[in-house]
């Protein structure tokens, strides 16, 4: 991967970041992401930063966000800089909304999930709707096809038709994921987002975001998911990744193989750090090329 280009050519110091929501411990799957996002800023350079996505607080569990970092931490993973919360965000939020509206690129939404299933069609585009209690969508350009290069997944291009125009802000009153994400890549410099595969087919619409906002849009590699052995959803009783009682290099190893990194077998009795140097030294992002997801093996 290049390091990413500012508008006057002259290539931009690497920043990365792991995004976390603290809807539960952390998985496996979230620390292969971790992970593959540490290392490639690392390889780099680069400075690594953990934004907490707390955006959703109907969903966030008390005292994930803490729990979080503490497994981070125990596999040597640590923030570079304080950690971002997006629940101090929402102004910044509420701003780029009112600036998205004042260039008529969005609009009052009151259609129901179970209104519109699938792609968003458009229903309340041309409506002009006032009503308070309403969410609200970003406006596409009719016939826009949005094209980006995926340091992992290669070439990938979504037309507006297919994408249906993304809500940005929720009919609660909270900013969307979609916003939320492209504003604090932004606040934060973020020049590379490494993570996983499941949030490929967002970023055209976090691309479409950021253009209507004259922001800088950031390079992307989505690293594969892992799955059951069967290629099913990761299990609930697998999604916790728990310190005690673990073998932090074993586990870090582990993690390491599902990345495709090829590690040394004498690395499971290394001391973290020797094992992360080892990782920077061969970092290989190369070799999941085109890989959507890994399942673990059974
Ligand atoms: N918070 C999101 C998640 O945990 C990730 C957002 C991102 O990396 O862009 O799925
Ligand atoms: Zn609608």
């Amino acid at each position: 991967m290049r390091t990413g280009t500012s508008p006057g050519g002259v290539a931009a110091p690497y920043r990365g970041r792991f995004a976390p929501s603290p809807t539960g411990p952390l998985h496996t799957g979230s620390l292969v992401a971790a992970l593959a996002s540490w290392l490639d800023a690392r390889a780099h350079q680069g400075r690594w930063l953990i934004r907490m996505e707390d955006l959703d607080t109907p969903r966030c569990v008390p005292g994930a966000a803490d729990a979080i970092l503490a497994t981070l931490s125990g596999f040597g993973l640590e923030s570079d800089e304080p950690v971002m919360y997006q629940s101090a965000r929402h102004a910044a939020y509420s701003t780029a909304l009112r600036q998205l509206d004042a260039a008529h690129r969005c609009y009052r939404c009151t259609c129901s999930r179970g209104e519109s299933p699938g792609t968003y069609t458009g229903h309340c585009r041309d409506l002009n709707l006032q009503t308070p209690d309403a969410a609200w969508r970003l406006r596409l350009a009719a016939d826009a096809t949005i094209h980006f290069h995926d340091a992992i997944q290669g070439d990938c291009n979504a037309s507006a038709a297919a994408l249906g125009d993304p809500i940005i802000f929720r009919r609660d009153h909270l900013a969307a994921y979609q916003l939320a994400v492209v504003m604090d890549d932004a606040a934060q410099d973020i020049t590379h987002v490494v993570r996983g595969a499941d949030l490929l087919d967002s970023t055209a619409w976090q691309i479409a975001i950021a253009t209507a906002l004259s922001l800088p849009i950031p390079r992307y590699a989505h690293v594969p998911l892992v799955t059951e052995p069967g290629g099913a959803k990761l299990a609930k009783s697998r999604r916790s990744l728990p310190l005690h009682g673990r073998n932090i290099p074993a586990v870090l190893v582990e993690v390491l193989s599902l990345l495709q990194q090829r590690p040394l077998n004498e690395l499971t009795t290394a001391p973290v750090r020797d094992i992360l140097d080892w990782a920077v030294e061969n970092w290989r992002p190369d070799r999941l090329a085109g890989i959507r997801v890994i399942p673990l093996p059974s």
